[in-house]
C-alpha cells in the first residue's frame, strides 16, 4: 500500500516538474541548471540562458587543449594557476572537465556547448519517505532536443575533434577502455599532510595527494610515495604495533578491567534479585496463609498470581545477568581479526581495506625533510580494534612515525 502511495506520488511529481520545464522551455527559457559558460537572465516571469563571453573562451581554450592531446589532469592544473575559477567559484578537477560522456556532464560532454540544448535526460525527484532527492536516468528516446544557435560556444569541428580523441583507446592518448584501476590498500585511507585532502593511488606506482592529481600543483603541493613501500612498512608497522607486548598487555588489561566491572555489575544485580525474590515468598506466603483464613476470593487470586508470575520472571532474569563469554573470547577476536588480515591481503583488498580502515582510521602523509612519514596514533588503533571488539579501551601511547 505504502509503496503503491509513493509510486502515484513520484508520478505526479514528475508530472508536475516535467510541464513546468515543458512550459518554460517552449517560451525560449532553460530548464534549470546552469552550464558553466552561461549566465542566468530575468526576462520577464522566464530565465534565459546568455553566453558569458570570457567563460566561453575558457571552455574553447579547454576544448582545444584536449583536441590537441593535453590530458584533462594537465587541463585543471594549468587553469588552477592561472586562478581561472571553475563554475562554482572554485578550482578545477579532473571530474568536472571530463565528467561522463554517457550522462552528458563535464566540460567536454556538454552538447549545450554546440547550441544544443538537452532536456529531460534525467530528472531529481524526492522520495516523500526519506526526503532524499533521487537522480533517475531517461531514455534517450524521452530526451527532449532542441537547437538553440545563440548558445553555441564550440564549433562544430572543435567538437568533433574531441569526441575523435576521447573514442581512441588510452595507450593512443585517448580514454576508451579505461577500466578502473585495481584497488590500493590504503588509497583513501590516508590523508593528506598539507591540505587534508585524501590520499589514494595516483597510479599503479604511487600514492599521492588527490588534489595535486586533479587540480594540480596550484592548489595543493602534494605528498608522494611509492606503493608498494607504502604498503610493505605501514603493514609491518601495525603488525608489529598490534602484536607488540604492551599492547597485548593492554588489551588484555582491559578485558580484565571490562569483565571485573561485568562481573560487579551481576553480583549487584543477582543481589538485588535475591532480595526481591525473598520478599515475593514472604508476600506468597503471607497470601497463601490469608486464602486459608478468610477463604479463596477474585482479588487474592489475581494478587496471588501476579507475585508468582514476578517471582518467575526475576528468577529467570537473575540466571542471564551471569557474564557470558562475549568479553573473555575479546582476545581470540583480535587475533582472528589480524589473522583475517593476513589472509585477506592476499585474496581480498576489499576485506584488508576495511580491517585496515577500523585500526588506523585517521593517518596522515606528510613530507618533512625530503622525506615522507605516515602518522598513526598508535592509540588510536589500540581503541579502533577495541571498539571493534565491543570493548572501551583507554589508550595513552605515544603516537609513532615510520618512516618511508
Ligand atoms: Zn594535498
Amino acid at each position: 500500500m505504502r509503496g503503491l502511495i509513493n509510486e502515484i506520488y513520484l508520478d505526479d511529481l514528475r508530472e508536475k516538474t516535467h510541464r513546468g520545464l515543458a512550459g518554460q522551455l517552449a517560451r525560449g527559457g532553460h530548464a534549470g541548471g546552469r552550464a558553466y559558460g552561461y549566465r542566468s537572465v530575468r526576462d520577464g516571469d522566464i530565465s534565459r540562458l546568455e553566453v558569458v563571453p570570457e567563460q566561453a573562451e575558457v571552455i574553447r581554450w579547454i576544448y582545444t587543449r584536449y583536441a590537441e592531446g593535453w590530458s584533462c589532469q594537465r587541463v585543471a592544473a594549468d587553469l588552477n594557476a592561472r586562478g581561472v575559477k571553475s563554475g562554482f567559484g572554485g578550482t578545477w578537477a579532473v571530474s568536472a572537465l571530463y565528467g561522463s560522456p554517457n550522462k552528458g556532464s563535464g566540460v567536454l560532454n556538454n552538447e549545450l556547448y554546440i547550441g544544443r540544448l538537452i532536456w529531460n535526460r534525467s530528472q531529481y525527484v524526492k522520495d516523500p519517505d526519506t526526503g532524499k532527492r533521487t537522480r533517475i536516468d531517461r531514455p534517450r528516446d524521452e530526451w527532449h532536443i532542441e537547437e538553440r544557435p545563440e548558445l553555441q560556444i564550440v564549433s562544430h569541428s572543435l567538437w568533433l575533434a574531441v569526441r575523435e580523441r576521447m573514442a581512441r583507446p588510452t595507450r593512443q592518448g585517448g580514454n576508451a577502455g579505461k577500466g578502473a584501476r585495481p584497488r590500493s590498500l590504503f588509497g583513501g585511507l590516508l590523508k593528506c599532510g598539507i591540505c587534508g585532502g585524501a590520499v589514494v593511488a595516483t597510479s599503479g606506482r604511487h600514492y599521492g595527494c588527490a588534489a595535486r592529481k586533479d587540480r594540480g600543483p596550484a592548489v595543493c603541493a602534494g605528498v608522494q610515495a611509492n606503493r608498494q613501500k607504502v604498503d610493505q612498512r605501514l603493514l609491518y608497522a601495525i603488525r608489529e604495533e598490534l602484536l607488540s607486548p604492551s599492547a597485548i598487555a593492554e588489551l588484555q588489561e582491559t578485558v580484565k578491567e571490562v569483565l571485573a566491572a561485568r562481573r560487579r555489575e551481576a553480583a549487584e544485580l543477582a543481589q538485588a534479585a535475591r532480595a526481591r525474590i525473598a520478599e515475593l515468598d514472604s508476600e506468597i506466603a503471607r497470601l497463601v496463609d490469608a486464602v486459608a483464613t478468610v477463604g479463596i476470593s477474585p482479588a487474592l487470586t489475581a494478587r496471588l498470581q501476579q507475585a508468582e508470575a514476578e517471582r518467575e520472571r526475576v528468577t529467570a532474569e537473575q540466571d542471564s545477568n551471569v557474564p557470558g563469554g562475549a568479553v573473555i573470547d575479546a582476545l581470540q577476536r583480535y587475533r582472528k581479526l589480524l589473522a583475517d588480515l593476513e589472509q585477506s591481503l592476499s585474496t581480498d583488498t576489499d576485506r584488508a581495506r576495511e580491517i585496515l580502515r577500523r585500526m588506523i582510521a585517521p593517518a596522515e602523509m606528510v613530507a618533512r625533510e625530503g622525506q615522507v612519514f605516515v602518522e598513526i596514533e598508535t592509540g588510536r588503533a589500540a581503541i579502533a580494534v577495541g571498539l571493534s571488539l565491543g570493548l572501551v579501551a583507554g589508550a595513552g601511547l605515544e603516537p609513532a612515525t615510520f618512516g618511508l
